[in-house]
């Protein structure tokens, strides 16, 4: 689906758009996904994320997406797996020093981030992967993490006892 990959990162903008508009939904529907448990709803969401981002961005399912930082170029279609990239040996012409008839996913994600608001998150360094994630939904992992954060922001209170306690 190389080409496919490229179509969504000509349109990074949209992408991002579209990206927005799913995880507000998704924030939405949490208090659902709570009451049926997270647990419960890893294997069919992550089937479908699966899915849809495998058809769009030749996704992985590494588990902790970086799409958003990345210009929507996935990072793990880079033979090296480098979340920070480019790595030096991105051939004059943007194309893959391993896979030559492929271009630089980091060549792309730049390209892809120049459409994107505040030109992709580029800058914003990305850490190393953790395997134990991998196979999991981002989306679920995303939704939990927003959640955390607004509850957190409603009760800080119990966030710094938390802390505190730990
Ligand atoms: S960064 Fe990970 S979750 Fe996101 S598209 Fe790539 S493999 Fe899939």
């Amino acid at each position: 689906m190389y080409k496919v990959r490229l179509w969504s990162i000509k349109r990074a903008r949209m992408m991002e758009v579209l990206y927005a508009f799913l995880e507000k939904s998704l924030v939405a529907c949490a208090p659902v996904f709570e009451r049926i448990g997270y647990d419960r709803l890893e294997r069919p969401v992550a089937a479908v994320e699966k899915t849809v981002k495998g058809v769009l961005f030749d996704c992985q399912m590494c588990g902790q997406c970086a799409l958003s930082k990345t210009g929507m170029s996935c990072p793990m279609n880079c033979p090296k797996s480098i979340r920070n990239g480019p790595c030096g040996g991105v051939r004059i012409d943007g194309y893959c020093e391993v896979k030559p008839e492929m271009r630089c996913v980091w060549v792309e994600a730049w390209t892809g981030s120049q459409r994107m608001k505040n030109g992709g998150d580029m800058s914003i360094v990305q850490v190393a992967i953790d395997h134990r994630l991998i196979g999991s939904s981002s989306w679920l992992r995303e939704v939990r993490r927003i959640r955390a954060e607004e509850s957190a922001a409603k009760n800080p209170t119990d966030t710094a006892s938390n802390i505190s306690s730990s």
